[in-house]
């Protein structure tokens, strides 16, 4: 769960177990996000209500339905690719209804109907509780749109079903929405402003997935550190609050603190922070509590102050470099790791070794990297020329992506020798024999499967490592097992 996109989840599609009332079949395809893993989570709870069992065989399929992501061009092709393959299905069986979820479907809503004759329903991300109602129109031969974005929709009272799980870890939304407005992004429009979900109801979902054997969450969000509940509302409406809600008000730290505490041997991770709302009260949290992972995703998109104010990323270079220096400080084994974007508008050639020199202050443990992708409705696309040529772009992003390669392998170096706790996960990919797991800081780490078992928390000793891959032998359980 390091990544943000992780390719290799691209496209999954999701399974529950079958109920044998149910008469439907639903199959569900999931690209983008970690949030819109967890939000097919969601459809497939709320459609198991209405009569659907998952299937991972589209040709077995009632309803087909696609989550799809915006957040670059060739996402959005990626989509319109598996249309074109449910369309050839949907020849043999015309019965089919196929439906379009997420953030593409609020970007493109009804023009969808039109662009792309197969799809039956377009809904965006705040809409699914009307999914029964819409599923009643297509089975009544008519198309069906709703992508309203709600101010208060948090699906707070839906009762998660977990889809494909290794029964160990799990995703638990807290927030939804992002009112932070940077110039390149195009999700304020996809996933509407922002608005946190009630703790309680948080607390809730944490104890029933300890109970039900889960031993790592990870708290989700577009950007977590701006969690702020007060009693239900938009973030932005803080302000208009009563004294008492203001007083009684949860913010990330807070929330971290309650987790942390209603379940000391929950390892708690979260994502995705942003560099402008994180606040030291959060880094003391994470010192204080043994169970809150020792990992921080903290995107910085370039290393210029002139990019990073044109992308209307609210902090500077120094300022980012003084967070840093806070969490090295308060959690000296604290993991880092970054979003990078090569070739924003304007973007020279000083600017790009901004972004290197920044690499090498950090030494980030992992980084995620991209070239920049003009977005429909941003206002970097409305005010800004995407003036910087292809190859510019890949040959920049290739330099980041060698560097990051480099600290990579200098951060796993540093576990070398040492004996670390690995919450085991499953089998490793390359051997049946080892098991694969990760430390605090999300390094993964593989090694004999001996007598542990999936869930377990092993001591392991760190022989060697890859540049994303410890390598080592157990030595005994840990002290939170
Ligand atoms: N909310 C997080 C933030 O802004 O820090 C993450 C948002 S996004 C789902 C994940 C990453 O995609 C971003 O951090 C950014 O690096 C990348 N991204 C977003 N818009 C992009 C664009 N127009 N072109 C290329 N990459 C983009």
């Amino acid at each position: 769960m390091e990544k943000i996109i992780d390719e290799s989840q691209q496209g999954s599609t999701l399974s529950l177990e079958n109920n044998e009332k149910n008469g439907r079949k639903l199959y569900i395809e999931s690209y983008g996000c970690q949030m819109n893993f967890s939000d097919s989570e969601i459809v497939a709870s709320i459609l198991a209500k209405e009569g659907f069992n998952t299937t991972q065989d589209l040709n077995d399929a009632d309803l087909v339905l696609v989550n799809t992501c915006s957040i670059r061009e060739k996402a959005e092709q990626t989509v319109r690719k598996r249309l074109e393959k449910f369309n050839a299905v949907k020849r043999t069986k015309p019965n089919m209804k196929v439906g379009v979820l997420g953030c593409m479907a609020e970007r493109l809503k009804s023009k969808f109907l039109e662009e792309e004759k197969i799809v039956d329903m377009v809904v965006g991300p705040d809409a699914y509780k009307d999914l029964p109602n819409l599923i009643q129109e297509i089975d009544e031969g008519r198309n069906a749109v709703n992508v309203i974005l709600s101010k208060d929709e948090t699906y707070g009272d839906v009762a998660p079903v977990r889809l494909n799980t290794n029964g160990v870890s799990a995703f638990v939304s807290i927030t939804r929405g992002c009112d932070n407005m940077c110039t390149f992004c195009v999700v304020p429009f996809t996933r509407g402003r922002e608005r946190s979900r009630d703790p309680q109801s948080i607390l809730e979902e944490v104890n029933d997935l300890w109970d039900r054997g889960f031993k790592e969450i990870t708290l989700l969000g577009q950007n977590v550190d701006s969690y702020l509940w007060y009693g239900g509302g938009l973030k932005k409406d803080f302000d208009k609050a009563t004294d008492m809600q203001k007083a009684t008000s949860v913010n990330f730290a807070g929330l971290l603190e309650l987790v942390a505490e209603a379940k000391p041997k929950m390892r708690i991770r979260f994502s995705t922070s942003n560099p402008q709302d994180m606040t030291l009260d959060v880094i003391e949290a994470m010192a204080k509590y043994r169970n809150i992972c020792k990992y921080i995703h903290l995107p910085v998109q370039s290393g210029s102050n002139r990019i990073l104010k044109a992308m209307n990323r609210l902090h500077t270079r120094e300022e980012y470099f003084e967070l840093i220096d806070n969490i090295k400080k308060l959690i000296p084994d604290c993991a880092i790791s970054q979003d990078m974007i090569t070739g924003f508008p304007t973007e020279t050639e000083e600017d790009h070794q901004d972004t290197l020199s920044l690499m090498e202050y950090v030494k980030y443990d992992f980084g995620f990297m991209f070239a920049y992708s003009e977005r429909p409705g941003t206002l970097a696309e409305r005010k800004m020329e995407d003036d910087i040529p292809e190859e510019t772009k890949k040959r920049r992003l290739t330099e980041i992506i060698d560097l990051q390669q480099k600290h990579s392998f200098y951060r796993t170096q540093q576990h070398v020798g040492k004996t670390e706790e690995i919450l085991i996960e499953g089998t490793s990919k390359k051997s049946d024999a080892h098991w694969m797991g990760r430390n605090s800081q999300n390094t993964v780490a593989v090694f004999p499967k001996e007598h542990y078992k999936v869930g377990d928390f092993v001591n392991v000793k760190i022989n060697e490592c890859t540049s994303a891959t410890l390598i080592g032998e157990a030595v005994g359980y840990s002290e939170n097992n």
